[in-house]
């Protein structure tokens, strides 16, 4: 280390968060300048060895928060079996959350494997060979290879639950408790979610001690650095305005979302033959495929992403500029998960809603979880700009209120 480098980490208020050199190291080289308010209220009482439950979305650094003090803690006592457990809901988020791993523990002698399902469990038992001292792993897979005696949870001290409501909209609740009680009662555990309904309060009341209350950025609120707008458009007019607003050539990496798995692919053909290079991701294509067209979009080959709300959870690629809900999530958290992919780490992102006629309930969910009216962008009138071109004559509906908002830029009736 030069001497340089030395006197940076000494005054890096990463170091005075009261993370180790190597760490503070990692984080430098990553060109973290300042924590994040998560990342300074979570860090210090992890290192202190207290649990945590931490309300805080995607985009709010939050894997930081909880991986810097578990590699610090497991490098402090450099034992010879895996005594760190990152549990995630999804694939995606499994391998984001070990490639931050591999990141931040860059100066340190910690081995990690990650352990999924949906792929062979050849690559992963080889990884399991090399005595790793922490383990990032979905539910399933990770119950598989304990079943087969190629995990052991009997020396894990520090334990994490990532999304934890994600892990029981999915589904995952007994498969969290059976693991939570294969690992020790004396243990250290972070709790993270996006959200705190009732069913993920009692989950942590169970599995914490006296822990330690963080709240950033519930998901009702979403971050300033995004602007959002809905465009009131009839349902078959949609993707000659995903067009319009695709061929905006400033636009270099956009998220667009769609409510069904068919849906995304029908779209993500129509946008291929329309000239705008696409790619679709969902739950019914294969790992690999998902995992091929997240690295294209990450290195820029392909500019638009087709996603449903289940593929697209935990997907981390920077320089999103743009999240376009072609469909209206029809539950309206997904709204903030979703407009949460842009606009992060302090850039700026847009997000555009879509909203025919049919949707006008979920976008009125939507105003209400967030608390304030989206601005309309094109014909404020939501009725005539959802209808068909040429609608039978019917009652005026009961005007909308005032709403503010950008200048008409869309033609949408
Ligand atoms: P997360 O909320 O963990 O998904 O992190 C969102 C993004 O913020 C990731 O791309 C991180 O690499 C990045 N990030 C995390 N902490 C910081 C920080 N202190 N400064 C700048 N970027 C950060």
């Amino acid at each position: 280390m030069t001497p340089e480098l030395a006197a940076a980490l000494a005054v890096s208020p990463f170091t005075k968060l009261g993370l180790s050199a190597p760490l503070a190291r990692a984080v430098f080289e990553e060109h973290y300048t300042e924590p994040s308010p998560v990342q300074i209220e979570v860090i210090p009482h992890a290192l202190q060895g207290r649990d945590v439950v931490a309300c805080a979305q995607t985009g709010t650094g939050k894997t930081a928060a909880f991986v810097l003090p578990m590699l610090q803690h497991l490098a402090a006592t450099n034992a010879p079996c895996i005594r760190g457990l990152i549990l995630t809901p999804t694939r995606e988020l499994a391998a984001q959350v070990a490639d931050r791993v591999h990141v931040y523990g860059h100066h340190l002698d910690i081995r990690h494997a990650v352990i999924y399902g949906g792929v062979s469990q050849y690559r992963q038992e080889i990884a399991l060979r090399s005595s790793p001292h922490l383990i990032v792993a979905t539910p399933g897979r990770l119950l598989d290879l304990i079943q087969q005696r190629l995990i052991d949870l009997a020396g894990i001290t520090h334990f994490v639950l990532d999304e934890a409501d994600r892990m029981l909209d999915m589904g995952f609740v007994q498969d969290v408790r059976r693991i939570v009680a294969m690992i020790p009662a004396v243990r250290q555990t972070l709790f993270f979610s996006a959200t705190m309904p009732p069913a993920v309060e009692s989950l942590a009341r169970n599995m914490l001690i006296d822990p330690v209350r963080v709240r950033i950025s519930p998901a009702t609120t979403t971050a300033p650095t995004v602007t959002q707008s809905v465009v009131f458009v009839a349902k078959a007019d949609k993707r000659a305005l995903l067009e319009e607003v695709l061929r905006d050539e400033t636009i270099h990496r956009a998220l667009v979302f769609t409510r069904t798995k068919h849906g995304a692919n029908r779209l993500s053909e129509q946008l291929d033959r329309a000239g705008i290079g696409s790619a679709a991701i969902h739950g019914n294509k294969t790992q690999g495929a998902r995992e091929r067209a997240l690295d294209s979009f990450r290195r820029g080959a392909t500019r638009v992403l087709v996603a449903t709300d289940v593929a697209a959870r935990g997907i981390d690629v920077e320089g999103i500029s743009l999240v376009v809900n072609f469909d209206l999530p029809n539950v309206a958290e997904s709204y903030v998960h979703r407009i949460g992919r842009t606009g992060r780490a302090g850039a700026a992102g847009r997000a555009i809603s879509f909203c025919d006629r049919d949707e006008r309930a979920f976008l009125a969910d939507i105003e209400r979880l967030i608390r304030h009216r989206l601005p309309v962008t094109g014909n404020q009138d939501p009725v005539e700009a959802a209808a068909p071109p040429s609608p039978p004559p019917r009652p005026r509906p009961r005007p909308m209120p005032a709403r503010s908002g950008p200048g008409p830029r869309f033609r949408c009736a």
